[in-house]
């Protein structure tokens, strides 16, 4: 009887999933005997990471013809139901029905959501920019800013949360207003974050710099602040302070997906199932978590991995592996990432590229700015569609970040 890897997730970590497993599948020439499905609203993978830019063309790259060359099927639908007793799924099909699947191996790989905490009006009046339709609403929003009367809500946007998103969203956010409104516009962009320095999860001296961008850019911090309301016409500020403002992004925290709710075991406070090495749920036999679902170790010094994309790709490709290696008679391979980087966009100012989990600085400007390109528009889309070529770098020990 034919056994069966289902993939829910068509992200970072899905697509590489796909592809690692049927690689496993051709390696141990079972070709035939293993079925991988993936099962996701679309065939295309969403370049989350760009969402804070200002053009959102080629955003969510067809991976159809990718996921036919190497033998893996797709099922249009999103998961509903997890039953890890009975290895069953229940899937709301793009087509209106409800399909049950039942599998021999499940990775789970359905990323993550925004999490909006209980501020008043907070739900009413925010945009996101996780998802393109919630980016594209962003998008319509800016432009339509013109046809209202010049006042200063109209001309401001608050960007709450001072992480990387919030940060690539804010200094972003002043070239796209004067693009919105004019040049002569009166424009204001605030940045506002419960930190005492924004930028301080990237370590002092990238804060230091980031202050300097902020500046550059024309982005004023309120750092040592929380939201405390949030309606039509603005924010109030935990300081006090009232900031008129008819936009409001919210980039101020994440949560794993709803599904892994439904995963029996250990889950971490962002609701990450808490993997074993091998990104196996260790409650529930035959289920892998992976990408931004699961909190695994990435060396043995106690670092872990972080919800993106660079973890997501080196995860996707172990779980694929393992989840078909379990069943074709291939060895489990450990999830290891030593080496972690990350290239924070900072808009006309360029960027900055750290090295290590204490993020030592190599590269700021325009010089980190090349870096950013090259990873925004190459390194993290999908690659084209050559069986031979894609199985050649969906080993479980290829490394994401040389
Ligand atoms: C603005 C922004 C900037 C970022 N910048 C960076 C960066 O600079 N560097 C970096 O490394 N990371 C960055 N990230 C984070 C990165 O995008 C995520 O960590 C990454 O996308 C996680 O990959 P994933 O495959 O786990 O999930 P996702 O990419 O979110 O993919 C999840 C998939 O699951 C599908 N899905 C969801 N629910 C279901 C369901 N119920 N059933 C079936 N399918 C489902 C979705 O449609 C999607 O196809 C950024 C994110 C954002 C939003």
């Amino acid at each position: 009887m034919t056994q069966k890897i289902l993939i829910a997730g068509a992200g970072f970590a899905g697509l590489w999933a796909a592809i690692s497993a049927a690689r496993a599948v051709a390696v141990a020439g079972k070709e035939g005997e293993v079925e991988v499905t993936m099962v996701s609203p679309e065939p295309r993978v969403t370049i989350r990471p760009r969402l804070y830019e200002s053009l959102l063309d080629n955003m969510d790259p067809d991976i159809g013809p990718l996921l036919k060359v190497v033998g893996v099927n797709f099922l249009a639908g999103w998961v509903e139901t997890i039953d890890a007793d009975k290895k069953e799924i229940v899937v709301a099909t793009m087509a209106g029905d409800r399909a049950t699947l039942s599998y021999d191996s499940f990775v789970l790989a359905a990323g993550s959501r925004l999490f909006l905490p209980n501020i008043p009006g907070l739900a009413d009046h925010y945009f996101e920019v996780n998802t393109l339709d919630k980016a594209q609403a962003l998008d319509i929003h800016l432009q339509a800013l013109a046809a209202r009367p010049d006042t200063r809500a109209r001309n401001t946007v608050i960007v709450a949360g001072g992480g990387l998103t919030g940060l690539e969203t804010a200094t972003e956010m002043p070239t796209r207003l004067r693009a919105a409104l004019g040049d002569n516009a009166d424009i204001r962009v605030v940045i506002v974050d419960t930190a005492d320095v924004i930028g301080a999860g990237m370590g002092s001296e990238s804060a230091a710099l980031i202050a300097t961008a902020l500046g550059e850019c024309g982005v004023e911090p309120r750092a040592g602040v929380r939201v405390t309301a949030v309606d039509g016409d603005g924010v109030t500020l935990s300081s006090g302070e009232r900031i008129e403002a008819n936009t409001v992004v919210w980039a101020a925290g994440m949560r794993a997906s709803a599904l892994t709710a439904q995963i029996p075991g250990e889950h971490d406070g962002l609701g990450r199932v808490v993997g074993d090495q091998y990104l196996r749920a260790p409650m529930a036999e035959g289920i892998f978590v992976t990408g931004d679902t699961v909190k695994a170790a990435t060396d043995d010094r106690g670092n872990y991995n972080v919800m993106s994309c660079q973890h997501a790709m080196s995860l996707g490709r172990v779980a694929g592996h393992n989840a078909a290696a379990e069943l074709v008679g291939l060895p489990l391979h450990p999830y290891s990432q030593p080496k972690y980087v990350t290239c924070l966009d900072l808009g006309p100012w360029g960027a900055i590229y750290t090295e290590g989990w204490d993020r030592q600085i190599h590269f700021i400007r325009d010089e980190a700015k090349k870096i950013k390109q090259e990873i925004n528009t190459v390194w993290i889309y999908p690659p084209a569609p050559d069986r031979d070529a894609v199985f050649a770098i969906a080993n479980p020990d290829f490394v994401v970040v040389p």
